[in-house]
């Protein structure tokens, strides 16, 4: 797409907020490392010299659901192509291991920052994110999907001096106090230790994401919350009937704690028939190295979990001659339209989860296309605060009441 002058310019002047991203690491067996992420390496959807390209003044970098695997093969393969299986996904993390990881990650985000001082800045509070822009860097929340915190309240207070200020509850694998999209509990949805999460949460002023809980869960989160939430990475299910997106419900219960979604680039979020026409390479999607591992966590102390995570991603990945169908931006722009008619312009921002999709939206397949989104908007008719509020100002605003400034 090309951007007109106009559109550079709003572009330019907004707080350019990605909510949910990743970027290319590997796993050593004493450290998570970012893989040169000071080079634009080309197919890569998120690097340093695409985020500046893309005119992104602050991410929450994520380090993902750590250590999950599917302990139901079968599921996992029907799963690629049946949004709505139960795939049965735990996490090999428990106990101290969960800390350790959770530790590792940050680590890794934190010694990004430290190697890369004039492009990333780790930021701790919402002057600080402005700041950082100001000074022409991309300031970094570090963001974990799963918080593992070995069901201990103290480890999630740790975090928050680390600098942990947005945290999703739940990935794949469901915790002990709280279920997710794919698998719930009887009953579902939070314990009373996971309402004591939020109420931490709460205290210390973390901004609490949804992306991934189940349907309940998010009914509890908002129910105890005393402040807005988050879905980083979530798109209408009316548009797309994927269990990991938001019904209507939902969506209006989170903008009701004055909370924010941020859309989804996966073109499975957008359409569901993206997914349905996924071809090839079924077997290759789990293959033999992986299901050795998985006869390995089976048995306690079998498998260094460390060990298990780096051999289990390096296994991963979609086989060469894998179709994944993608629908361009313009219908991931009709989700913009549905969220803003539904919940309110105030209610909607760009989560992406870039870096590691395989159907990526065409002309927002990469972090350095971010300006597409702000000419797309303004073409569609968003006026240029409207562009500005989805492009970022509305997380802050959130991040801004629940962090403080
Ligand atoms: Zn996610």
């Amino acid at each position: 797409m090309s951007i007109s002058p106009e559109a550079q310019a709003v572009h330019d002047r907004a707080f350019v907020l990605l909510a949910h991203l990743h970027m290319q690491r590997q796993f050593t067996p004493t450290a998570i490392e970012y893989v040169r992420p000071d080079e634009d390496v080309a197919g890569r959807q998120v690097d340093i010299p695409k985020l500046r390209q893309g005119g992104v003044k602050c991410i929450w970098l994520s380090e993902g659901g750590p250590g999950e695997v599917s302990v139901d093969p079968a599921a996992i393969t029907a799963g690629q192509t049946e949004p709505n299986n139960r795939p049965a996904i735990r996490t090999v993390y428990r106990g101290a291991s969960e800390v350790q990881r959770m530790l590792r990650g940050f680590d890794a985000v934190a010694r990004l920052c430290q190697t890369h001082p004039d492009d990333l800045a780790l930021a701790r509070s919402v002057r600080e994110a402005r700041e950082i822009a100001a000074s022409g860097r991309i300031a970094v929340f570090w963001h974990s999907e799963a918080l593992l915190i070995a069901n201990d309240l103290a480890m999630l207070r740790a975090y928050h001096a680390l600098g942990m200020r947005v945290a999703g509850l739940v990935h794949g694998s469901p915790l002990d106090w709280v279920d997710n999209d794919l698998e719930q509990h009887d009953p579902s949805g939070l314990t009373e230790f996971g309402r004591q999460v939020v109420r931490e949460m709460n205290r210390l002023g973390m901004v609490i994401d949804v992306s991934h809980s189940s349907p309940q869960t998010v009914r509890d989160v908002v129910q105890t919350t005393r402040q807005p939430i988050v879905a980083s990475h979530s798109n209408p299910q009316r548009l797309s009937p994927l269990r990991r997106n938001l019904t209507d419900d939902l969506l209006r219960a989170i903008a009701d704690t004055g909370g924010v979604v941020g859309i989804h680039c996966s073109s499975a979020f957008v359409d569901i028939a993206c997914l349905h026409g996924r071809r090839g390479g079924r077997a290759a999607m789990y293959n033999q190295a992986r299901l050795d591992l998985l006869d390995q966590i089976a048995t306690p102390g079998a498998l260094d979990p460390f060990q298990y995570e780096a051999a289990m991603r390096a296994s991963g990945g979609a086989p060469s001659d894998a179709i994944f169908p993608t629908v361009h931006l313009e219908r991931l722009i009709d989700h913009v339209d549905y969220l803003v008619n539904l919940v309110g312009i105030d209610h909607v921002g760009i989560g992406t989860d870039l870096q590691f999709l395989e159907d990526a939206v065409e002309d927002f397949d990469s972090a350095a296309k971010t300006p597409n989104v702000t000419e797309a908007l303004l073409r569609r008719g968003y006026s240029a605060e409207a562009v500005g509020q989805i492009l970022g100002g509305n997380f802050l605003r959130v991040m801004a009441a629940v962090i403080g400034e």
